[in-house]
């Protein structure tokens, strides 16, 4: 089939327009599918951005099926990997009335391990609530046909009986499991290695492809193409994979593990009791000690530490002894076996970690409420990408609405160590002129300003009267958005959705339900939320997204660019920035329909050079500095109702 074909699959006399109720044909769709067919077809390179409501997904998924080729598709979260495979994929199959194979498949942690479930169950749990938790897995588990947690809605994500009951690639025993043959993980990759498509998420691909760490290495790499919606997400992400890190609940979860595998081998027990104490002890004084610290830092301010020094040395000992330990203990059974080489792995990290092992890598921790975690990550993560997607001789698609600075895509080719892609810009079919209105309201100071976010919710309050409320805002910290909260909370006519008083999908659903809420958000509700109609006609942002200088991540990467003789702010600091912030504006206009003001209160938009890359990047709306132009629109909406 040729490319047009495939295109003219989606226009106005193809079968979507005839079958699918409100389908509208739309040529933007048509060209990117176009496009992506000609990717899919030549394995190349192709970076497409799409803007909000071009209708992306069947414009790479009806390509990826038509062609008869094995393709991967990745999301960016799991939530959106099941929307695509329960929701879209069904369709578009459907439509086509095609004979393509497609699986869904997920990192291992989201299956449950019928091996460490029994064993759960043997050791029984003296907290009731984890036993009940338990007790309700275990009665899934006779009736699941996948084994994927999502389908046990009623146990917190972050529930501790989680990581008991599913597996890790060092505790898994493999083929040598004696529930091997009903395991759902194996189940899982076998359908994706018989499948022509198979949906994945960024996390599970980058873990496949960069670290082989998932064991799915033979299904990946076998694939024709590889599109990568969300792509934007992709660098950030690398970063975490391509880093080898350590972190206290890995060492924790090992001392329990090789306690609970030692309990059927005679004497192993009582060698192994001290070794592990001590680990878990010295993780724990180790993270006390960490207190005094900042919660992220260069590695460096762990060692100017004297206690977390001593203590980091003796961790480094005892995991060491223990490993070694489990060496000699671990021809005695399978479970001790993998212990050992959990023990063996960790041990190493660390040293690695603490005794920089690479100049090019940057070595950090960060803190969390009850562990940590040590990191090494390269700072060059363009020649790794560039490694795995040679390792493949594949198409490679990276999609997103959000890809581009002001139409150049060389910011985001560069950091993927893309030379010279292909590249497409469908515009979103959304009349923006018609339906939004860029509003910058006067006199506000300076974003360092301490009264900058009282500053804020004065200016934006006769905003939220002229739309009776149904708005975003978005923070760039939890800091001004609590101080948000406490200026609005009580004040207001309207109903309030703070961040962190409720689960995300939560207050996602009341804000829908009220109809004239207010939502105040940070990081999270920046990207991936979608409230199409009227519940949501405003969006704030109070300052340019930058991200925090106090990331030693970031900070070793612009110090790197600075010697390299390349401006680390315009070369990186604006252009993530600009990403940003497309994806916090693109929450407004959801539908051919909406009408809405995006307010951007941060004057340095019109106050410095760089701030017109930023309002260039956005979608093509009018843009007012006048209160009474925001009256006026929300007033015309009403005339119109
Ligand atoms: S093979 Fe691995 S994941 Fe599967 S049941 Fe056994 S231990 Fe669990």
């Amino acid at each position: 089939m040729t490319e047009p074909e495939v295109a003219a699959i989606l226009g106005a006399e193809g079968p979507f327009a005839r079958e699918v109720p409100g389908f509208a044909p739309r040529e933007a769709q048509q060209r990117m599918a176009e496009a992506v067919a000609e990717a899919i077809a030549e394995r190349d390179i192709l970076i497409a951005e799409a803007g909000t409501g071009t209708g992306k997904t069947f414009a790479y998924l009806v390509p990826a099926l038509m062609s008869g080729r094995k393709v991967i598709v990745s999301t960016g979260t799991k939530a959106l990997q099941d929307q695509l495979f329960f929701r879209d994929l069904p369709r578009v199959h459907a439509v086509l009335g095609s004979r393509a194979r497609t699986s869904l498949l997920k990192g291992r942690a989201n299956y449950l391990c019928l091996y460490r479930l029994d064993q759960s169950v043997r050791e029984g749990n003296p907290d009731r609530q984890l036993a009940s938790q338990l007790s309700a897995i275990r009665a899934w588990s006779a009736r699941t046909r996948r084994g994927d947690r999502m389908e046990m809605v009623d146990i917190p994500e972050d529930s501790p009986v989680w990581p008991r009951v599913t597996s890790t690639p060092e505790n898994c025993l493999g083929a040598e499991c004696a529930f091997f043959d009903d395991c759902h993980v194996v189940k899982a990759r076998r359908d994706a290695m018989e499948a022509d498509i198979v949906v994945v998420n960024h996390h599970l691909l980058m873990a496949d492809l960069a670290l082989k760490q998932e064991g799915f290495g033979e299904i990946l790499p076998g694939a024709d193409a590889f599109i990568l919606d969300e792509a934007h997400q992709i660098p950030e992400l690398a970063g975490q994979f391509f880093s080898q890190s350590v972190s206290a609940r890995q060492m924790t979860d090992l001392a329990h593990d090789a306690l609970a595998e030692a309990q059927g081998v005679t004497g192993a027990t009582s060698q192994l009791l001290e070794p592990v104490e001590v680990v878990q002890d010295l993780v724990r004084r180790l993270r006390l000690a960490m207190d005094s610290l900042p919660p992220k830092g260069p590695f460096g301010a762990l060692d100017r530490d004297s206690t977390v020094h001593d203590l980091l040395t003796e961790l480094r000992d005892v995991m060491a002894a223990l490993s070694d330990l489990l060496g000699s203990l671990g021809e005695r059974s399978r479970g001790l076996a993998n212990a050992f080489e959990r023990a063996q792995m960790l041990s190493l990290r660390l040293d690695r970690i603490a005794e920089e092992h690479s100049a090019s890598d940057v070595r950090w921790y960060e803190t969390f409420p009850r562990g940590f975690a040590l990191h090494a990550t390269p700072l060059d993560l363009a020649s790794p990408l560039r490694a795995m997607r040679m390792a493949t001789d594949a198409a490679w698609i990276h999609t997103s609405a959000t890809l581009s600075i002001a139409g150049d895509f060389g910011h985001f080719a560069r950091q993927l160590g893309i030379e010279d892609p292909q590249t497409l810009h469908v515009e979103s079919p959304f009349d923006y002129k018609r339906q939004a209105l860029a509003y910058l309201p006067k006199d506000l100071p300076d974003p360092s300003a301490r009264d900058f976010t009282d500053k804020v919710i004065a200016a934006i309050r006769p905003v939220l009267d002229a739309s009776d409320g149904r708005a975003f805002l978005l923070f760039t910290s939890h800091r001004a958005l609590r101080r948000a909260a406490e200026l609005l909370e009580g004040r207001v006519p309207w109903p309030l959705f703070v961040q962190g008083s409720a689960p995300r999908h939560r207050l996602l659903e009341e804000f829908r339900a009220s109809g004239r809420g207010v939502l105040l958000g940070a990081a999270s509700f920046w990207e991936g939320v979608d409230v199409a109609g009227e519940a949501l006609s405003v969006v704030v942002i109070d300052k340019l997204p930058f991200a925090m200088p106090d990331d030693p991540v970031l900070q070793a990467r612009l110090e790197a660019l600075e010697e390299a003789g390349i401006n680390p702010f315009m070369g990186w600091q604006v252009p993530t920035a600009v990403i940003a912030l497309k994806q916090g504006a693109g929450r407004l206009i959801r539908d051919v329909n909406d009408r809405g003001v995006l307010v951007l209160c941060d004057p340095r938009l019109s106050t410095k050079g760089y701030g017109r890359l930023f309002l260039a990047s956005l979608p093509p709306m009018p843009r007012t500095r006048e209160l009474s132009d925001v009256t006026a629109f929300f007033a015309q909406g009403e005339l119109a109702g």
